[in-house]
């Protein structure tokens, strides 16, 4: 993070403005707005800021700048033609520890003005972190057109209530969830028509009939391959909904960035072979989670139902007659293969496609070869590089020709998604040292990525570091 956003309170607060041209007078305008009490330095000034200084709405701090000025400001900004003077400025504010900020020189200032959006008292502020103030202000624009001209008088309401709600209920979990309810009902509908009693009314009632939660929930998110453009509204609301989430080492960190800021992130990764967080310690947390009232979210990689063990933490939690909800995700052996550019099923090619692990329960419940063997069907293989070796040997065994179009796709649907392809003979080879994740793909479909061109041109970084194996 470049720069730390805050929004400051200048009502009557002294804010020293060294300038009287048109920029200036923009940069007046804006802190006269805030309320701030200025003292202007300069000696000429545009006929608006004279009119200002004539009627007291603007202080004259002198005609020319002196760092003694400084002494009981709050602030500074700094906007003349005249750079030797703006660093001066900038020059006497950090040594008096004062904010300060030039105009139009990003190397010379403690802090910057955003472009805002304005419905007081709620604003957004866009910056570029003094980079592209033209691209900061485009984005102004398009959410401009976005927010309800009726959202500041919303938040102003709520604002009127915020003391109320605070004595009624206790938590800032239960207050959020309060919240969180009011302004997705039918409140909001009102002080959009302009009718602030019967939201208020609303509000009223909510607040008397709020219940806090005794038990929570849990919801098993999928959050897909990896790609965060991958992941479902219903995946983003339950998100950001969630007082707690418990996320697998699949999950990719820009679709962590997803999760609400201030819920609790705790990680229970496990990769094949080496657990790290128990299962059974993981179906614990979540009941514990939920039976202390927590919205819970349990996000996996992919989809929870697709070699997740969502299966099992749900029969765990409706043992404990917790209630819990899916939100399907994208299976990597659809995302991956898709982004590859490896159709599954094709009409010429192959009528069936089978997902299968390579990773079986120690005790044994052994895949069944033959059928697995059989031509015109597509293998999606999940953790089952390790095991590469025995599988290429157990197609070719029981009848699948050893030329058969094979594929190793790594990291699937990320910017990092890497393949390699070759034939079933060759597997072990294309296995070896993939980067994790990898999913093994088998079958005639895998020749059709040749030419399917237009995904190269759609994924040019996958492309470049693309493998292609003889
Ligand atoms: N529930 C997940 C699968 C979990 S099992 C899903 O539906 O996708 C973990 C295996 O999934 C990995 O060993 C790998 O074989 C596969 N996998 C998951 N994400 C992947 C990705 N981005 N690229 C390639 N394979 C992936």
């Amino acid at each position: 993070m470049n720069h730390y956003p805050l929004f400051a309170d200048l009502h009557n607060r002294a804010v020293l403005l060294v300038g009287g041209g048109h920029v200036a007078e923009r940069k007046a305008e804006m802190l006269l707005k805030a309320g701030a009490t200025i003292y202007a330095v300069s000696a000429h000034w545009t006929p608006r800021f004279q009119r200002w200084l004539n009627k007291g709405v603007i202080i004259h701090g002198g005609d020319s700048f002196s760092a003694d000025l400084l002494d009981h400001v709050f602030l500074v900004m700094t906007a003349t033609n005249d750079k030797s003077l703006n660093t001066k400025v900038f020059q006497a504010a950090e040594a008096a520890g004062k904010f300060c900020n030039s105009a139009d020189n990003p190397t010379q200032c403690s802090f910057i003005v955003p472009a805002v959006i304005d419905r007081s008292p709620l604003q957004i502020a866009v910056s570029s972190g003094g980079t592209a103030p033209v691209l900061a202000r485009l984005w102004r624009q398009k959410i401009e057109t976005l927010l309800p001209q009726h959202i500041g008088k919303t938040a102003a309401l709520a604002g009127r209530w915020r003391a109320a709600v605070k004595q009624k209920l206790h938590g800032l979990t239960e207050r959020r969830r309060f919240w969180e309810h009011l302004f997705n009902g039918d409140f909001d509908s009102h002080v959009a028509r302009g009718n602030e009693t019967a939201a208020e009314t609303i509000l009223q009632q909510q607040l008397n009939q709020h219940q806090p939660l005794k038990q929570g929930e849990v919801t098993l998110v999928g959050a897909g391959p990896g790609d965060a453009g991958l992941l479902t509204l219903n995946a983003i609301q339950a998100m950001q909904a969630a007082d707690i989430v418990l996320y697998d080492a699949l999950v990719s960190l820009e679709i962590l960035e997803w999760v609400r800021r201030d819920a609790d992130k705790v990680c229970v990764g496990k990769r094949a072979g080496a657990h790290k967080v128990k299962q059974e310690e993981i179906n614990r947390l979540l009941m514990d989670y939920a039976q202390q009232g927590k919205r819970v979210v349990r996000l996996k990689g992919g989809d929870p139902f697709v070699f997740g063990r969502g299966g099992e933490e749900c029969q765990e939690l409706a043992k404990a007659g917790i209630p819990f909800k899916i939100v399907p995700g994208i299976t990597a052996g659809l995302g991956a293969t898709a982004y590859a550019g490896i159709p599954l099923t094709h009409r010429d090619y192959a009528q069936t496609a089978l997902f299968i692990t390579g990773h079986c329960r120690p005790d044994g419940d052994e895949l069944h070869w033959q059928t697995l063997a059989r031509g015109r069907q597509t293998l999606v293989i999940y953790m089952g590089t390790i095991k590469a070796e025995s599988i290429s040997t157990e197609l070719i065994t029981h009848g699948r020709a050893a030329d058969t179009p094979a594929a190793v796709v790594s990291q699937g649907t990320l910017t990092e998604q890497h393949v390699r392809i070759g034939t079933l003979r060759n597997l072990a080879q294309l296995a070896a040292d993939a980067p994790a994740p990898a999913l093994i793909i088998i079958g005639e479909v895998v020749k059709l990525r040749s030419e399917l061109a237009w995904f190269q041109e759609h994924r040019n970084t996958a492309a470049a570091q693309m493998i292609e194996a003889a």
